[in-house]
């Protein structure tokens, strides 16, 4: 497969939907998007360009009538997110053309941009930009929106048949720095909403400006030794103090995800006041939600073995 966007004949749809997914993973203010985003500022729900037969975007707002749930995030950072069709008359009209464009999407696999409007207290409203997903299926009440993976090449991978996690990537390191950018954005993104947007270990996390400040998405198997950035199974939060700390095997996780602390009398007596010490023994408060998006047991081993033999 190659990249979705680059094979849309419409070269304006296809730039808008470029745009889109470079913000993936921001938090945007209305305001931005009305002066970046074609559409944001006249229409609510779905937007479908005048001359085009497809969606460009959909959106979801807090005050939305209908009820939508949380996407649901999947190994390969992809994720599933339903929505509500759009209605007249308090009807769902599936005759509209704005519904029978995002048909249009789902038959010639043509993605859509998602934003889902997020709590803040700033008079701006704010959006998280989801990024690009395939429409992928309608059951009546609700259209499946599929997320594109880390590796927008692939197939995003089905919620009913989770691969196997793969641990190592050797192509990571040859490959354009354009693609090796844009994956690891989205292995950072997608380990930040696995891990709610804070720190596994102490819980703090931060957002200034839609940018999250120290929150880091740490590999398990470095990438220096090939450890995948394709798969989230291979990634968890930290702050940068426990990133810090972690990069130098200072600390670990067990298979159980408890806190392992380093052996040093020394290292032990600096850090009598960091949150690591008082965690020892202890499971890491913040973990993700879905048992299949837990770190993988191989990266997990393969990190005890450099915490156990790093000097
Ligand atoms: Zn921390």
């Amino acid at each position: 497969m190659t990249d979705p966007v680059t094979t849309i004949s419409d070269r304006g749809l296809s730039a808008a939907l470029k745009k889109i997914r470079d913000l993936m993973g921001t938090l945007e203010s209305s305001h931005n998007l009305k002066s970046s985003i074609p559409g944001f500022g006249t229409q609510k729900g779905i937007y479908k360009p005048q001359n085009s037969e497809y969606a460009l975007w959909i959106r979801q707002t807090l005050r939305g009538i209908y009820p939508d749930q949380e996407p649901d995030v999947l190994p390969d950072g992809s994720w599933l997110y339903k929505y509500t069709p759009e209605a007249k008359d308090g009807r769902t009209d599936l005759s509209l053309s704005t519904n029978r464009a995002l048909f249009s999407s789902m038959r010639d696999r043509v993605p859509v941009g998602v934003f889902i409007q997020r709590e803040s207290r700033d008079a701006q409203r704010t959006y998280e930009v989801m990024g690009l997903a395939f429409v992928e299926d309608y059951d009546g009440t609700h259209f499946t929106l599929h997320g594109e993976p880390i590796d927008i090449e692939a197939e995003p991978m089905a919620r009913q048949a989770i691969p196997h996690f793969e641990p190592f990537d050797p192509s990571e390191l040859s490959i354009a720095s354009s693609i090796r950018n844009m994956r690891r954005k989205a292995f950072q993104t997608g380990v930040r909403r696995l891990y709610h947007e804070k720190c596994s270990l102490c819980e703090l996390g931060y957002h200034f400006k839609g940018e999250p400040i120290g929150i880091e998405a740490a590999h398990l198997i470095p990438v220096k030794d090939n450890g995948t950035s394709k798969d989230l199974r291979n990634g968890i939060l930290l702050c940068s103090n426990h990133h810090n700390l972690f990069d130098r095997y200072l600390w670990t996780l067990d298979q159980d995800y408890r806190v392992l602390v380093k052996d040093d009398g020394l290292f032990r007596k600096s850090a009598e006041n960091n949150h690591v010490l008082k965690m020892e023994g202890l499971q890491l408060p913040n973990l993700p939600d879905k048992k299949y998006d837990l770190p993988a047991p191989e990266a997990i081993e393969f990190r005890l073995n450099l915490f156990e033999n790093m000097r």
